[in-house]
């Protein structure tokens, strides 16, 4: 038996109208009727749907080989919304939405009031994506190839939302700018700190060999207790502002030797002959055994306590970390930013050597401070929309998707994220555009071809 010919189908035609302020409608343009499943122009009418105001005509697809018949026993339906034509061109829309978002150059109400839609659409694409994110790419993981950076900058921000404080600590690398590792908790304990720099560790090619950071106690003593060769170069917040101290932290066998150098902040900017001052602290690993603390044999309550008063006070010198600069020994440094060369003058002590060879080239130019950080917490402040989570997790996995987009941008155009759109966000952003000014003009010659709109 012969079936019946097949019928042929004729590419159709449809023009897209649009609503103008004073409720004319005129027809912007003709497309193509594209299955959206498919792309085929083999397509048919199919009778029309009740809608608000007035019908809306119907498609089906008309090709046997369409994708939808795989999971489907009849041919897809479809509206002129819902061709492919207009599913592009929204999921065009969702990409351009998506980057302005994850990028964070402009703030999350200044997308929205870009594209017309509500603050509360902007928080739904960005939950969206963070979730792609988390199944696609996994948000424990900052970097997909590890950086060439060998320093890092560390810096812990309070921040405060919804009435509750939390800290964010993160650590950039110098070379990169790439934020390597960020937590967020309510404290900033040494372990905080070394998770932290243990995560921006695993970023790096090579073991970070330099860290700059400000003068928080928690993290000279996670630098110390590395138990690795480390050079930390300390920016103190507090004043004086205009000095800035650079330890060279080495092992012998179970001692930790930590030269500690100070010099001025402007250190590497100009050319000259500089001045620093050094010492060095030794420390055995290997405590000694602690004494027994029982009362002493023949000694009674009370008995010894006078004896204790008697001791004379242990002589100190001035704390803190910019002792040496009264008490260390005194060295010079010619300088030349321009030729990036740093010349030592007379004996000096291979540690010293190896901190400025470590730091110069970070420095070049420029004061020791630690602006990267800062620079990073305040795009991660502005940015972000930080709002929304309540708990340091929440605050935590927006921080990362943020900057998993940060720091590979390239994520942004394989991310399979989809949300459909009101195809009013097309017009939106056509009356935006220069092309209704043209439209406008164009008008007033041709009226042709005028329809009912099609678009609901
Ligand atoms: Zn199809």
């Amino acid at each position: 038996m012969i079936g019946r010919p097949k019928k042929k189908y004729r590419e159709i035609w449809r023009p897209i109208c649009i609503e103008t302020e004073n409720e004319t409608i005129e027809p912007l343009k003709n497309i193509p009727v594209l299955c959206p499943d498919c792309q085929s122009a083999e397509v048919g009418t199919f009778g029309t749907h009740k809608r608000q105001n007035g019908r809306i005509e119907c498609f089906q697809c008309k090709n046997s080989e369409c994708s939808h018949l795989e999971f489907h026993k009849t041919a897809r339906q479809f509206r002129l919304s819902t061709s492919w034509c207009f599913m592009t061109s929204l999921n065009s829309m969702l990409g351009k939405m998506t980057k302005e978002i994850m990028q964070g150059k402009v703030s999350q109400s200044a997308i929205a009031e870009k594209y017309e839609v509500s603050d509360a659409l902007i928080v739904f694409i960005r939950t969206k994506l963070e979730k792609t994110l988390d199944l696609w790419y996994g948000l424990d993981h900052l970097m997909l190839v590890p950086t060439a950076d060998t320093a890092v900058a560390g810096d812990e921000t309070f921040i405060k939302i919804n009435g509750i404080s939390f800290y964010i600590i993160m650590f950039t690398g110098h070379t990169t700018h790439k934020v390597l590792g960020i937590s967020v908790s309510k404290t900033r304990s040494e372990a905080d700190i070394r998770q932290v720099f243990d995560e921006a560790d695993q970023n790096t090619k090579v073991p970070i060999r330099v860290i700059t950071t400000d003068a928080w106690g928690a993290t000279q003593a996670m630098a110390k207790n590395l138990n690795r060769r480390i050079t930390l170069v300390i920016h103190k917040h507090k004043k004086p502002y205009d000095k800035a101290v650079i330890w060279e932290i080495e092992y012998e066998d179970t001692l930790r030797k930590i030269t500690k150098i100070g010099v001025k902040c402007d250190f590497f900017e100009r050319r000259a002959k500089r001045e620093y001052y050094y010492m060095v602290d030794e420390e055995n690993l290997i405590s000694p055994i602690p004494k027994k603390r029982r009362r002493p044999k023949g000694v009674k309550n009370g008995q010894g306590k006078s004896r204790k008063k008697m001791k004379p006070k242990k002589k100190r010198g001035r704390k803190g970390i910019f002792a040496h600069f009264n008490r260390g020994k005194r060295g010079y440094a010619k300088i030349d930013p321009f030729r990036k060369t740093l010349r030592l003058v007379k004996d000096v002590s291979p540690a010293v050597a190896a901190a400025f060879g470590e730091t110069k080239d970070l420095f070049w130019r420029k004061s020791i401070s630690n602006n990267l950080a800062e620079n990073i917490n305040s795009v991660v402040e502005t940015r972000v929309h930080l709002t929304g989570p309540k708990s340091p997790e929440g605050l935590e996995k927006r921080l990362r998707a943020f900057l998993l987009i940060r720091n590979n941008p390239e994520i942004l155009d394989f991310l399979p994220v989809a949300h459909r759109f009101q195809p009013q966000i097309l017009f939106n952003e056509w009356k935006r555009s220069g092309m209704r000014l043209l439209f406008e003009f164009s008008k007033n010659y041709t009226n042709n071809e005028k329809m009912e709109v099609l678009v609901n």
